[in-house]
């Protein structure tokens, strides 16, 4: 890398907000750099490259104090390599009440993206089953919008989970790819350690790669490094209110056996519901084996653990309440209210009266895991409705931004927010 070379932006992280507003920088002709911590191989859908991805503890996944495990893809595109695709619509009102209008991104996302719900011959047997269970309890569980690309999809696979081989799943990883494609510069392996600020003011980073050093400059810095990541180099910038009171959107998996499943693998989270007033969300979930089997043994449920042909699952999420700290060095101090536990457990008894109707046996939920943490870095808090910080040109664009209590799918939400960034940095 040309240390002396000056960008118009410099991205932090390309998951969904990182690499959405760098698309939209480049399209406007800005010189972006994006810096990317994971690597760019190519997704093979082997177990491999899954757990080259999920597999390290502090890169892929984090324990909270409360031994809780919280997921997160570390490669380019970021956590939309391992996510179920749930294309969730934003919620419009909560960002109004902050100053921030996000409707026409709305309706650019729709027209950029394969957002819709999955055709008949791709809704797989699992998720009829549960469907059809829900519906029979009188519960108003409906088909998901979803980021797919039809045509490349098919029935019979699990690799929604190890990152799509097919090109079927979007992920942000597409996004980085087009903003590189035309003209961004894209370092993968490439992870910031510090944030440059002179005169209240960003200009640029220090990161490490292949084993040095480095420094590069820009105009615009904009971090992006997700939930977990934003706050610790906010932290170490001097923006010591960053990683306070945040979510994780804990869940538990609801799973059970059938005398019977006909088929395989089908996508995740192809139908549900959300219970807004309860605060949680339920969908069918068809597990990629390996992660359902080591669910089943960590609460000792053998017959389960090897009868995953059989197994039928429903994911249970709750919005948890705003707590907990991120430390200087990115520990997770986090311990969840008796209200988190209680919605959650709300949600599993509901899934139960599901898989029961079902006709399933040997039903038990797993251990708490969490999957979306934000509102570290909170508008009307740490950034403003610009998503600018306390210093100039320093911007965030990522699940941290989340100003409230979450609860659901965000990859839509980050989307628009990174587009909306987009627009007004020059
Ligand atoms: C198993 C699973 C299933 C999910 N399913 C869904 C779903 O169906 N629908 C949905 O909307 N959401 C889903 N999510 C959540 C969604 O993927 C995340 O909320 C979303 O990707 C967060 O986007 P982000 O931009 O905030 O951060 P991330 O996607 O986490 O991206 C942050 C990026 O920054 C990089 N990074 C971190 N630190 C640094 C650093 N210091 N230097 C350089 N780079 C750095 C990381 O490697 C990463 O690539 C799921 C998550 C998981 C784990």
């Amino acid at each position: 890398m040309n240390t002396t070379t000056k960008f118009d932006a410099i991205v932090v992280g390309t998951g969904p907000g990182g690499a959405s507003v760098a698309r939209e920088l480049v399209k406007k002709g800005q010189k972006v750099l994006m810096l990317e911590w994971g690597n760019d191989v190519p997704f093979d859908g082997s177990k491999t490259r899954a757990m080259g991805i999920i597999g390290m503890p502090g890169k892929n996944y984090t324990i909270t104090s409360d031994g809780m495990i919280v997921g997160k893809g570390t490669t380019v595109g970021g956590s939309t390599s391992i996510f179920c695709a749930s294309a969730f619509p934003p919620p419009v009102s909560m960002f109004e009440k902050y100053g921030v209008d996000i409707r026409s991104e709305i309706e650019e996302t729709k027209r950029d993206l394969p957002i819709g719900k999955l055709k008949a011959e791709l809704v797989g047997p699992h998720s009829k089953i549960i469907a059809e269970s829900a519906k029979n309890l009188g519960i108003k569980w409906e088909q998901l919008d979803k980021f797919i690309y039809q045509d490349k999809c098919r029935l019979g696979c699990f690799m929604c989970f190890t990152g799509c081989p097919h090109g079927a799943k979007w992920t942000a990883r597409n996004y980085a790819h087009e903003a590189a494609k035309n003209g961004a510069t894209l370092l993968s392996q490439a992870k910031v350690l510090e944030i440059i600020i002179e005169n209240n003011t960003a200009q640029g980073v220090k990161y490490s790669h292949q084993g040095s050093v480095h420094t590069a400059h820009a105009k615009n810095v904009i971090i992006a490094a997700g939930g977990l990541g934003t706050p610790v180099l906010l932290r170490r910038a001097g923006i010591k209110e960053a990683g306070k009171n945040f979510f994780v959107d804990p869940m538990v998996l609801a799973f059970g056996l059938l005398d019977q499943l006909p088929g395989g693998g089908e996508v995740p989270m192809t139908s549900g519901v959300h219970l807004s007033e309860e605060g949680i969300m339920l969908s069918d979930l068809p597990l990629y084996p390996l992660v359902y089997t080591l669910l089943s043994l960590q609460k000792l449920h053998f017959k389960n653990a090897f009868n995953h042909k059989q197994a039928v699952g429903i994911m249970v999420k709750g919005k948890d309440d705003l707590s907990g700290e991120v430390t200087d060095t990115g520990g997770v101090k986090k311990v969840l209210t008796p209200n988190d536990h209680k919605r959650l457990n709300t949600g599993y008894h509901l899934a139960k009266s599901i898989l029961e109707k079902a006709g399933a046996k040997n039903i038990f939920k797993t251990m708490i895991i969490a999957g979306h943490p934000g509102g570290t870095a909170k508008i009307g808090d740490v950034v403003d409705s610009n998503l600018m910080t306390r210093y100039n040109n320093l911007y965030v664009s990522d699940c941290s931004v989340i100003p409230e209590a979450w609860g659901l799918p965000p990859t839509f939400t980050l989307i628009t927010l990174g587009k909306r960034l987009a627009k007004h940095l020059n």
